[in-house]
C-alpha cells in the first residue's frame, strides 16, 4: 500500500520528540498509518467536515484524517511533548490542523468546532473515555454540535455502549446511547496495534445522533438507570425503593413492577425517567 503522506514514519516521531508512552496519560499509540486511515475512513465521508480528535498523541490518526480529506481537524492534547510533533502535521496542512494544548475534560469543544458539519474522532485515552462520551451524548442541547462520533474503546466498554436487553453488557450505559443514538460496532483492534499493547482488545465503535429521542431530562433518566441497575437482578418494584413509591412509578410509565432491569428496553426507562420528574414535580 502507497504511504498516506510525505511524513517521517511514526516510530521516528517518537524518536525524535522522545514520546515515550506515559500509562497515566492513557497513552497507547497507532504507528500503522494504513489502521489509522481506516479508523478515520470508518468516520464516514470527511469533505467539508471539521473534526475534533481527543489525544492526538504523537498524530497518526491525525495524519489519516487530514489525508482522507477533513476540511480541518481540531486536535486537543494534554500531553505538551507531543505538541512540537503536531507541529510539523500543521506545517504540511497548512490552515487545516488546529492544536489545542489542554484537557479535553475542560475545553468547549462546541465552539472549538465552529459553525460548519462537525465530527468526533478519535482513539480515546481509556481513563478519560467513559466520561468523554456520557458528555457527548448525554449533552443539554440536542441535536447535538456532531453529526457522528467515531471512537476507540476497550472490547468490554465498546459491548456496554452497544448493548440492548437481554445482554449481559446492558446496563445505564446502554440505555443513555440506545436512547440518543444509533451505536454499532465497526471492527476490533487486536493488542499488537498498539504502543504498547494494552491488554485487552479494543473497538472502534461510531454512534449516530438520533434526530429526535423519546423527550425526557438527561438526569431523571440518570438518576432512574442507576437506581435500576445498581440491583440489576433484583425486581424493580425493590430496585427502585430509593426514588420512593416504586410501586405509584411502575404503574405511571406502565411497566411490571416484577421485571428486571436487565430487560427493560430504553422506551421503558423514558418512560420511567419521566414519571419520576412528574412525582418530583407534584410532590415539591
Ligand atoms: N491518537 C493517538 C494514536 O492513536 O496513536 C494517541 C491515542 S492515545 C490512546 C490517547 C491520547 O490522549 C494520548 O496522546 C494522551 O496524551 C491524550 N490524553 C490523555 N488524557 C487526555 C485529556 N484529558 N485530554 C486530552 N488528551 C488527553
Amino acid at each position: 500500500m502507497s504511504a498516506i503522506d510525505d511524513l517521517p514514519p511514526l516510530r521516528d516521531v517518537l524518536r525524535k520528540h522522545d514520546l515515550i508512552p506515559k500509562k497515566a496519560l492513557g497513552q497507547n499509540f497507532l504507528l500503522d498509518l494504513n489502521l489509522t486511515a481506516r479508523i478515520a475512513r470508518a468516520g464516514g465521508r470527511l469533505a467539508g467536515v471539521t473534526v475534533v480528535e481527543v489525544g492526538p498523541g504523537p498524530g497518526g490518526l491525525t495524519r489519516a484524517l487530514l489525508a482522507e480529506g477533513a476540511a480541518k481537524v481540531v486536535a486537543i492534547e494534554k500531553d505538551h511533548r507531543a505538541i512540537a510533533a503536531l507541529d510539523e502535521i500543521a506545517a504540511r496542512y497548512p490552515g487545516r490542523l488546529e492544536i489545542v494544548e489542554g484537557d479535553a475534560l475542560e475545553v468547549d469543544m462546541a465552539r472549538l468546532a465552529g459553525d460548519g458539519p462537525a465530527r468526533i474522532i478519535a482513539n480515546l485515552p481509556y481513563n478519560v473515555a467513559t466520561p468523554l462520551l456520557t458528555g457527548w451524548v448525554g449533552a443539554a442541547q440536542w441535536p447535538p454540535f456532531w453529526d457522528g462520533l467515531t471512537l476507540m474503546f476497550q472490547r468490554e466498554v465498546a459491548e456496554r455502549i452497544v448493548a440492548g436487553p437481554g445482554d449481559d453488557a446492558y446496563g445505564r450505559l446502554g440505555v443513555l446511547c440506545g436512547w440518543r443514538c444509533e451505536a454499532r460496532i465497526a471492527f476490533d483492534v487486536g493488542p499488537q496495534a498498539f504502543t504498547p499493547p494494552p491488554k485487552v482488545t479494543s473497538s472502534v465503535v461510531r454512534l449516530t445522533p438520533r434526530p429526535d429521542p423519546l423527550p425526557c431530562s438527561v438526569k431523571a433518566l440518570e438518576t432512574v438507570t442507576q437506581a435500576a441497575f445498581g440491583q440489576r437482578r433484583k425486581m424493580l418494584r425493590q430496585s427502585l425503593k430509593s426514588l420512593g413509591d416504586a410501586a405509584a412509578l411502575l404503574e405511571a410509565a406502565g411497566l411490571e413492577p416484577t421485571r428486571r432491569a436487565e430487560e427493560i428496553p430504553v422506551d421503558g426507562f423514558v418512560a420511567l425517567a419521566n414519571a419520576w420528574e412528574a412525582a418530583r414535580k407534584t410532590s415539591a
